[in-house]
């Protein structure tokens, strides 16, 4: 079913009209209607059409944010929270037009407590600025997706990275934040106590709702100490299944790997052009260690044993700086070296994740697929959590290439999801993946989802047409209304 059959919002014309006006007159330059920058604010990763909002605006306190969603919501008029676009399902389209929430000014360090490895920080701030700014501390903040995204859209997203096998994902690191409500309220969802049983955990249902639920303005983050020594490397195999086989040994065995990411032979080969590496074209295994300098010896050298088990090696690995980043840089770069594949062409990136003991089926099943398709399609992933990706080049103007490729994706996420996975493992649900919530959790699930939302929005103008299908105006879908009638029921 297409994209569009899944998400109508209607357009409230007169409540934007007047929300534009009000909103230029309140912050002048700090907001913006031209198509460019309306445009940049819509979606532009992959090749989900680009719906943009009908105003952008760049608040610089919590307490502008409340005015812009006051704003907002006194005119039934969608607010959409924006980090720095690199998410990859449409979360941040307009598709009943509204106001681009642009966090970018707010993007202040408020506090580091290095004694209790902690900071809270602005929702603007990249993780890569986050790194810059602890780097004379000792101290890091351990997820890094492929994209230098802000920690306001990461949250948002429920982010993970290379390093989640050993660091988790944003769910783990996130101790608390703060949000602004549809109402324009705020809510401040826990402490910087590492854990708590003080009720419902607020703070987990806002980490991954998609800008659904507020708007986040601050939030307090875990850091870890920087390693006493790091060691990695590269290691290539005869057969993808190889390597699966030895990801899911190695974690079963209990080698604390700090990061274990697949390549397939295309992505390799990608890499291999895009980043100059001097590796075989052939399925390999990018691995990092952290710890004492005999430790992550020690463990590289297991690591080494269990791969030639499985017909892996040479095993090349180094503690040197320089060349670790090297390889990890081309790593993170794998999106942009995949695209080179097809030049010209658009993608589509899947993200499934399957308990690990299912990775190599998933995977070995998923090549076939991809073969028995005729897709280019080369596959990377966060192997050490049985998440992986693969990119789906097509032309995005051909309509039978963009069918395929959606029905590549839809036998993915079944697969993912009959292996008791998730069809998402960190990019998020946004527009993309809407039509594979229900197989995931259920009627029931979303039920329960759209119960909060009612809750929490009732006049559904916090990124409307996310996460499960919706057809209705801002004022809130049928189902909508239902809950929040149900729920003044029972109150
Ligand atoms: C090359 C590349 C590699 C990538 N690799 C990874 C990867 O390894 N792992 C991974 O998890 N993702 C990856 N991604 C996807 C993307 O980087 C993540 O989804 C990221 O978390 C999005 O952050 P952002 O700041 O760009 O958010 P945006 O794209 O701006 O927004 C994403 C969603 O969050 C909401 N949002 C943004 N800010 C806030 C806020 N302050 N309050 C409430 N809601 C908000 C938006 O409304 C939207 O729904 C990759 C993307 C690219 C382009």
């Amino acid at each position: 079913m297409a994209l569009s059959d899944l998400n109508t919002i209607e357009r409230n014309e007169a409540g934007i009209k007047e929300v534009l006006g009000v909103l230029k007159e309140r912050f002048g330059d700090r907001f913006q209607t031209g198509q460019a920058i309306r445009q940049q604010h819509g979606h532009t990763t992959t090749y989900i059409p680009n719906q943009p909002p009908d105003g952008v605006a760049f608040p610089e306190s919590t307490e502008e944010v409340q005015e812009i969603v006051r704003a907002c919501a006194a005119r039934r008029v969608p607010v959409i929270a924006f980090g720095t676009g690199t998410s990859l399902e449409g979360a941040v389209n307009a598709p009943g037009g509204g106001i681009s929430i642009d966090m970018s000014r707010m993007n202040r360090i408020l506090s580091i407590n290095p004694q209790d490895l902690d900071c809270t920080v602005e929702p603007g701030v990249t993780r890569i600025e986050l790194n810059d700014y602890l780097r004379d501390t000792g101290l890091f903040f351990a997820i890094d997706p492929g994209a230098n995204a802000s920690l306001g859209g990461m949250a948002a997203t429920r982010a993970s990275g290379t390093n989640a096998v050993r660091y988790g994902t944003m769910r783990d690191n996130v101790l608390s934040l703060t949000a602004v409500l549809a109402d324009g309220s705020t809510v401040t969802t826990g402490h910087r106590a590492k854990k708590s049983s003080a009720g419902y955990d607020l703070t987990r249902l806002f980490v991954g709702s998609e800008g659904t639920l507020g708007i986040i303005t601050s939030l307090t983050l875990k850091l870890a100490g920087i390693p006493q020594a790091i060691s990695g490397g590269v290691c290539p195999f005869p057969s993808l299944e190889q390597a699966c086989e030895a990801v899911i040994a190695t974690i079963q065995m209990g080698i604390p790997v700090a990061r274990i990411e697949l390549v397939n032979a295309l992505q390799m080969r990608a890499m291999i052009n895009y980043a100059k590496l001097d590796y075989p074209e052939s399925p390999c295994l990018f691995v990092e260690f952290h710890g004492s300098d005999a430790g992550v010896a020690e463990q590289a050298e297991s690591f080494g044993e269990i791969a030639a088990e499985y017909g892996g090696g040479p095993f090349l690995w180094t503690s040197v700086a320089e060349e670790r980043n090297r390889l990890w840089k081309a790593r993170h770069d794998a999106y942009w070296a995949s695209l080179t594949l097809r030049p010209g062409s658009g993608s589509l990136s899947t993200d499934v994740c399957v308990p690990i003991s299912r990775l190599a089926e998933c995977i070995v099943e998923t090549e076939a697929d991809i073969a028995e398709l005729g897709l280019i399609a080369p596959i990377v992933g966060h192997a050490g959590d049985g998440n992986f990706h693969t990119m789906v080049l097509m032309n995005a103007d051909d309509p039978k290439e963009i069918e395929l490729a959606e029905e590549f994706c839809a036998r993915l996420n079944a697969r993912a999801q009959r292996m008791e996975g998730t069809c998402t493992g960190e990019h998020g649900i946004g527009q993309g993946k809407i039509g594979f919530i229900e197989g995931e959790i259920g009627q029931r699930g979303v039920d329960v989802m759209r119960a909060i939302k009612a809750a929490l929005d009732p006049h559904n103008i916090m990124n409307p047409g996310k996460i499960w299908p919706t057809h209705g105006g801002v004022t809130g879908t049928d189902e909508d209304r239902h809950f929040v009638d149900t729920l003044a029921r029972l109150s």
